[in-house]
């Protein structure tokens, strides 16, 4: 692929300020934004391509070489990352400080956020699974859930040292966390920055490590965490517990919490979405001379009146008698689906009331508006 101009990319003048090239990379940084075009390629080659026009313009050296020899300039020999080759980690960790707080945080990306050169470790998230009630749906609900996490260390505050005189500035990078690096090459003189391997971007050393942790500043624990379900969530819903996750190595900022949800059946009642379906089964004599049944709910029960007549796949709607809608306005229907219990065996006098009905007019099946529907649910049921 034709590499495009980088001053082109990011829409300014050859003789752009480094002000200027900042202020460009951020409006088109913002605008591919990955949170805001999820699951985009085209966004995300947009994005990249902004990111790799802005590690150059920004870089006097490497502008100058830009400007000097093109693309070729600053491909290559000892550049870092390079045009359209930069990972969306590489972005994050190197330019994430330009989006300020314009998507929050960048945790997702990378594990590691840059703020002035140092290195911030972040923790790993932690996902559990809690499964629901139709009753905790219905109502919302407080769960305490038992995690095994890495917590920070009491014994060091977290830092991994001993104490507060085995902790001294790294020497190989003075304390930046990066270290940068000068070579020759045909080209002339060639910039790299890298991570600092003595102090691996953190800055310090510890030189006597904290006994409790084994310097890692962080030990294993169970912590009861407790979580607030809302009224309305369903199965495969995660919720994410910013903060609750493993704690870092030596100080860094807490992974999340990623609370899965899942639900325990119901003896009785089907959900599909906010509604419940409950199947009623009706003796003959119910359906043929109306009765009063009782259909449960997910709070308790309710009675409800049979007209004389009912036919078997009659389904009565009991407004909102179902969940509560996530947002909280609103709640779906207990759908009651009628059905007709018909005995299996019949003692000799019950098999002789039968047969004496058998021949009766009133017995003669006669499809009314029932039989619509019928047609009506099956279209429903197979347009699904
Ligand atoms: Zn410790
Ligand atoms: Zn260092």
């Amino acid at each position: 692929m034709e590499k495009r101009d980088y001053y082109e990319v990011l829409g300014v003048s050859k003789g752009a300020t480094k002000e200027e090239i900042k202020k460009a990379y951020r409006k088109q940084a913002l605008k591919y934004h990955p949170d805001k075009n999820p699951g985009d390629k085209k966004a995300e080659e947009n994005f990249k391509e902004a990111a790799a026009a802005y590690e150059v313009l920004s870089n006097d050296e490497k502008r100058a070489r830009y400007d000097r020899y093109g693309h070729e300039g600053v491909s290559g020999a000892g550049g870092g990352f390079n045009g359209g080759g930069m990972s969306m980690e590489d972005i994050f960790s190197s330019f994430g400080d330009i989006f300020g707080d314009a998507f929050g945080s960048f945790a997702g990306f990378g594990g590691s956020r840059r703020s002035s050169g140092r290195r911030v470790n972040k923790g790993s998230n932690l996902r559990v699974k809690v499964k629901l009630t139709l009753q905790d749906v219905a109502q919302g609900t407080e769960k305490k859930i038992k995690v095994n996490k890495y917590v920070q260390c009491t014994a060091c505050g977290g830092t991994g040292a001993a104490d507060q005189n085995s902790v001294t500035t790294c020497t190989t990078c003075r304390g930046s966390g990066h270290v940068t690096r000068v070579t020759n090459t045909i080209l002339g003189q060639m910039q790299t920055t890298s991570v600092c391997p003595s102090c691996n971007g953190e800055g310090k050393t510890i030189t006597k490590k904290c006994p409790a942790c084994y310097g890692e500043g962080i030990v294993q624990k169970e912590e009861i965490i407790k979580i607030n379900i809302p009224a309305g969530v369903s199965k495969g819903m995660q919720m994410n517990v910013e903060g609750k996750g493993n704690a870092a190595r030596r100080g860094g900022v807490n992974g999340d919490l990623l609370v899965v949800i899942d639900e325990e059946e119901h003896p009785d009642l089907i959900r599909e979405g906010n509604d419940l379906i409950y199947n009623l089964f009706l003796s003959i004599p119910d359906a043929v001379l109306g009765t009063q049944a009782e259909v449960p709910t997910v709070d308790n029960n309710v009675k409800i009146r049979i007209e004389p007549g009912t036919q078997p796949g009659k389904i009565l709607r009991l407004r909102g008698k179902g969940l509560p809608e996530l947002n909280g306005y609103g709640r779906g229907d207990l759908l009651v689906n009628v059905n007709v219990w018909i005995p299996k065996s019949l003692s000799r006098e019950e098999m002789k009331l039968f047969e004496k009905l058998k021949d009766s007019a009133s017995f003669e099946p006669r499809p009314d508006s029932n039989d619509k529907g019928f047609f009506e649910r099956m279209r429903g049921y197979f347009q699904q």
